[in-house]
């Protein structure tokens, strides 16, 4: 009888350790770094392209083949560097594009098939969350300028927990303070290179207003006018916002957000 309640135990303790070890980490978000202001975001198996420049992009060491799974692509404005192969790849994967509504008109202009875009084509604007399977989605405003619509950023919070702002080309502005307390921020990916954006200093200053958990700099490194590299950004904000870890992804690098 001893043995058998041993045994019983060893196996519920096995099952136990079976259970945790495949759901632990299931709230993580898996964050890969293209260059410019590329990035993969994946977790809880959906797949969130932002901003997708492959093609053309100076520094990103993938080629647009290699890209055969997305659920979402986030694109901040029309850009270039920020549109990229967001057409392509949305028709090959079946991706749904979020876009302000008027550069959803220009990229179905431009050949992206409106039931690849939110809302049949519609696109979305600067405001409040929206659910996509489980994602919460909120536009903000970004200082910058675009072709088509306004620019903006992105907060994403995946179920598993983790929130990730995605600030697009912008220069800092003060209602930065706002979306960082509505939205408590794990992870803020912002442009550090000047010229277009943020340089080190304004960015480095970014951090006090939007007080994420953690920080990757982007935009940079790509074009002779920008920053060629994010020393100075981690230098400033290790000095301005000592609370916040900066981690530097070379582009093809991943880092792992826990919640
Ligand atoms: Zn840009």
């Amino acid at each position: 009888m001893k043995k058998l309640l041993s045994l019983f135990t060893t196996m519920v303790v096995l099952t136990m350790l079976l259970i945790s070890a495949a759901y632990a980490g299931t709230g993580d978000v898996t964050i890969t770094f293209w260059g410019e202001s590329a990035f993969k975001l994946e977790s809880g198996g959906k797949t969130i392209l932002i901003d997708p420049w492959i093609t053309g992009n100076p520094v990103c060491p993938v080629k647009v083949e290699d890209i055969t799974a997305a659920d979402l692509i986030l694109v901040t404005h029309d850009h270039f560097d920020h549109v990229g192969d967001t057409i392509d790849i949305a028709k090959r994967t079946g991706a749904t594009v979020v876009a302000v509504y008027e550069t959803a008109l220009k990229l179905q202009n431009n050949g992206l098939p409106p039931q690849n875009v939110l809302f049949g084509g519609f696109g979305r604007d600067i405001g409040g969350p929206i659910d996509i399977n489980g994602i919460s989605l909120v536009m903000t405003p970004a200082v910058h300028s675009s072709e088509s619509g306004v620019p903006v950023g992105y907060i994403i919070k995946f179920p598993g927990g983790a929130t990730v702002y995605h600030a697009g080309d912008t220069a800092i502005f003060g209602d930065m303070l706002i979306y960082g307390t509505l939205y408590p921020i794990d992870m803020a990916l912002l442009p550090i290179g000047g010229a277009f954006t943020m340089d080190a200093v304004q960015a480095a200053e970014s951090l006090k207003l939007l007080r994420p958990r953690k920080a990757i700099p982007m935009h940079y490194g790509t074009f002779p006018m920008l920053a060629p590299n994010a020393d100075q950004f981690v230098t400033l904000a290790k000095k301005m916002a000592p609370g916040v870890g900066v981690t530097v992804l070379q582009p093809g690098e991943k880092y792992i957000l826990q919640p």
